[in-house]
């Protein structure tokens, strides 16, 4: 066992605070990485909370959007060499033999995903998974990424859990050139969505609650905003979009977005709020709309993401903040104060 200097909630209404923790004896195929960064997502918050049915084990250590150097290779381990710039996402194992595993949708594997933190080892050890919010982690080589990028580390950290989380149901939607696609929610999983949709050449509309994002939604590439916080803002937008991806945190109902999308439009629900949201049967049978859920992405496909950014050079908009600053960064997520994803700088743990 290495023990590692992590950060972590010990309960729901107490603030993050510092602890130790143990990470595993090296594994045939495990990789032992230095953590350099990891992005703050608002499931981190809501695990944090113990908003998501009551499902989060103490202490939790937060962090599913890690970069960082590998220190140590297992033996068996054939995809990765020490001194090498790797990522770790939301999951660090599933049962690789179910259908799902086998097609590389990990993420939808029958018997559930092993999350990177918050989870119940498969190996039998009972151990409890830590996340990014640490020094190091020790995991499976085949639920690690490999990154090309050398300069802007930092804006890639958020590419595991929200450049993955967009990108997936996007590709999914088929987004192309000639689609109208409607971002709710400029957050950090919002504003990448914003990204890939413009680089798949779609028209890019972000609906927002907050007035001060309109000249950032520009800058991050839409053609269009809107502020939906005030009564019928949305009304003139009825029928008007092929593709809804909703990334809202808090909690809210589906029927006014689902009135956005004309013939065939799909509601990509990516946000995953505390309390169920409700969905009005006529909104949904008018223009034969759907609502299509999407989690994370598989770890091929997550590859792929990585390096269409890097060949691209998109990026999240960051800011790198030291371990200590984790309270007031959740408080201001909560707010809606970040442009657009905190990251941790874990040089200063
Ligand atoms: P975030 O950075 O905090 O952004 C959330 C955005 O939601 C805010 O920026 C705000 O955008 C909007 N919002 C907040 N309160 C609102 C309200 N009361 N009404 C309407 N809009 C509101 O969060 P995030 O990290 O992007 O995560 C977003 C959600 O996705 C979270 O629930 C998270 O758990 C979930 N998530 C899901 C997956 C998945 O696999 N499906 C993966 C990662 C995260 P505006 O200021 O523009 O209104
Ligand atoms: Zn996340
Ligand atoms: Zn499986």
């Amino acid at each position: 066992m290495t023990t590692v200097k992590a950060y972590g909630a010990f309960d729901s209404k107490k603030p993050l605070a510092p602890l130790t923790i143990e990470r595993r004896d090296l594994k045939e195929h495990d990789v032992h990485v230095e953590i350099m960064y990891c992005g703050v997502c608002h499931s981190d918050i809501h695990t944090v909370r113990n908003e998501w049915s009551g499902n989060t084990k103490y202490p939790v250590v937060p962090g599913h959007e890690i970069i960082g150097l590998v220190k140590a290779v297992g033996n068996g381990v054939t995809k990765f060499t020490v001194g090498q710039t790797v990522g770790v996402g939301v999951m660090v194992d599933s049962c690789r033999k179910c259908k799902s595993c086998i097609d590389r949708h990990e993420q939808y594997c029958a018997e559930g995903i092993i999350g990177t933190y918050n989870a119940i080892e498969r190996d039998g050890s009972g151990m409890i998974t830590y996340g990014g919010y640490s020094k190091e982690i020790i995991t499976d080589e085949n639920y690690v990424l490999n990154i090309k990028e050398t300069e802007n580390l930092v804006g890639v950290a958020p590419l595991l859990c929200a450049g993955i989380t967009t990108y997936s149901p996007l590709k999914f939607a088929q987004v192309k050139e000639g689609m109208k696609v409607a971002v709710v929610g400029l957050g950090g999983l919002g504003h990448m969505a914003v990204k890939f949709a413009v680089a798949f050449g779609a028209e890019v509309t972000v609906i927002s609650t907050s007035a001060s994002k309109q000249a950032d939604a520009q800058k991050l590439g839409a053609h269009h905003f809107v502020l939906s916080s005030t009564p019928n803002a949305l009304k003139p937008y009825d029928s008007k979009f092929d593709i809804v991806l909703d990334a809202i945190s808090a909690d809210h109902d589906y029927t006014g977005y689902l009135n956005l999308l004309g013939l065939n439009g799909k509601l990509l629900v990516v946000g995953l709020p505390e309390h169920q949201p409700k969905v009005h049967p006529f909104a949904l049978i008018k223009n034969r709309r759907s609502i299509i859920g999407s989690m994370i992405g598989g770890i091929d496909e997550t590859q792929e993401m990585l390096d269409f950014c890097h060949e691209k050079k998109i990026y999240s908009e960051v800011e790198t903040i030291p371990m200590s600053y984790i309270n007031e960064a959740y408080e201001r997520m909560i707010k809606g104060d970040i442009k657009y994803r905190f990251v941790i700088d874990l040089s200063s743990l």
